[in-house]
């Protein structure tokens, strides 16, 4: 495993790491999310991504068990946790300083931990003023109930104000960012954030590094009923693929088969391995539902140096969609 310093902080985090949305949501028993946790944890993988939101809060409850059953020393690995969407009442979701407090100590319960390493705001929230959510999460940390928090997909100007805000008053910013980042969603962390890595040196904790699975190449010829799109709870992800540019997307994953075929790897593997290759991405978080796919995910960092400059530019060929400046 490799591990890379998140943003400027100290913590080195696994470059890559585990996150549990969809497989301990819909898919995983306590048995089955054991071995992947295990089969994680045993490559080297430090970092176990959750939110409060995912399977309103069973994921979390999932992990706790597994992580008490195990037994891994506390210091051996990070988890997170993220505050928006806890409940329907107008006090169980947002950004305030009552749901932040609230969402932090519930998932503490449910992960049955006494520290969240990394706490995220799943989403901005136009209702509650940064100021506001900046004093709330710097009151975490200084309880030590939480090491680091971070936005998720929060626009660069929303991240610059809080860090400004926390500068001004002497509190702790947000360390890192949770983007969406494959081959097929590029602008944010490409050319968005890039004043923020210079200026801040802000950490990104990235997902849906397969878009979904779209970018294994086995959408290509239909949907398997064993995969992510056949789950009842994906109308959107089917939906979207059946548009122009879903359409494109499959295509384009077909293409980029060809090259992973070329360099002997598998075409996960490839596109896991081109977002390590980006220096501003501190951990990409895997998602997988069988322990076979982590394992070759997994794989992954063996191919980085595979990917010189002659095949980064054959993959822009078929991309094409680099941002501009
Ligand atoms: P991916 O885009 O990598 O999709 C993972 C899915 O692709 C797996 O569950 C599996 O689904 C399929 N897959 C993975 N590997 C293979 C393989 N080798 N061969 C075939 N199929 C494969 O990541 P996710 O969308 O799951 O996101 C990863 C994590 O990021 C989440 O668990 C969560 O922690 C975090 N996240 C954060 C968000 C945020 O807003 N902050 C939003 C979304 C995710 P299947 O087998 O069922 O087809």
């Amino acid at each position: 495993m490799e591990y890379r310093r998140l943003g400027s902080s100290g913590l080195k985090v696994s470059a890559l790491s585990f996150g549990s949305w969809v497989t301990f949501s819909f898919q995983a028993d306590e048995d089955a999310a054991a071995e992947l946790m295990t089969t994680a944890y045993d490559a080297g993988v430090n970092f176990f991504d959750n939110a409060e939101a995912y399977a309103s809060g069973e994921s979390e409850r999932i992990m706790g068990r597994v992580l008490k059953k195990t037994g891994w020393p506390r210091d051996s690995y990070c988890v997170s946790s993220k505050v928006f969407w806890g409940g329907q009442l107008p006090t169980q979701r947002g950004l305030s300083k009552k749901h932040v407090r609230d969402a932090c100590h519930a998932a503490l319960e449910r992960l049955q931990v006494d520290y969240l390493d990394l706490y995220f705001c799943h989403r901005p929230d136009p209702e509650t003023p940064i100021e506001e959510t900046v004093r709330a999460m710097n009151d975490l940390i200084a309880q030590g109930l939480v090491l680091y928090w971070g936005t998720s997909e929060w626009s660069a100007d929303e991240i610059s104000e809080a860090c400004g805000i926390a500068r001004a008053l002497g509190l702790a910013g947000p360390t890192m960012e949770q983007p969406q980042y494959n081959m097929f969603e590029r602008t944010r962390v490409e050319r968005e954030y890039r004043r923020l890595f210079d200026s801040v040196g802000l950490g990104t904790t990235i997902w849906s590094p397969l878009a979904s699975g779209v970018l294994t190449g086995k959408y290509a010829g239909g949907i398997p009923d064993d995969s992510r799109m056949a789950l009842p709870a994906y109308d959107w992800l089917r939906e979207r693929m059946e548009t122009e540019e879903g359409r494109a997307q499959i295509a384009k994953a077909q293409e980029l088969a060809a090259v992973a075929a070329d360099l002997d790897v598998s075409l996960a593997q490839l596109a896991i391995a081109w977002c390590l290759k980006n220096p501003d991405v501190s951990t990409v978080i895997l998602g997988a539902s069988r322990p076979s796919q982590l394992v070759e995910n997994l794989g992954a960092l063996d191919v980085v140096e595979k990917l010189d400059a002659p095949v980064m530019e054959r993959i822009e060929g078929v991309l094409d969609n680099a941002p501009g400046e």
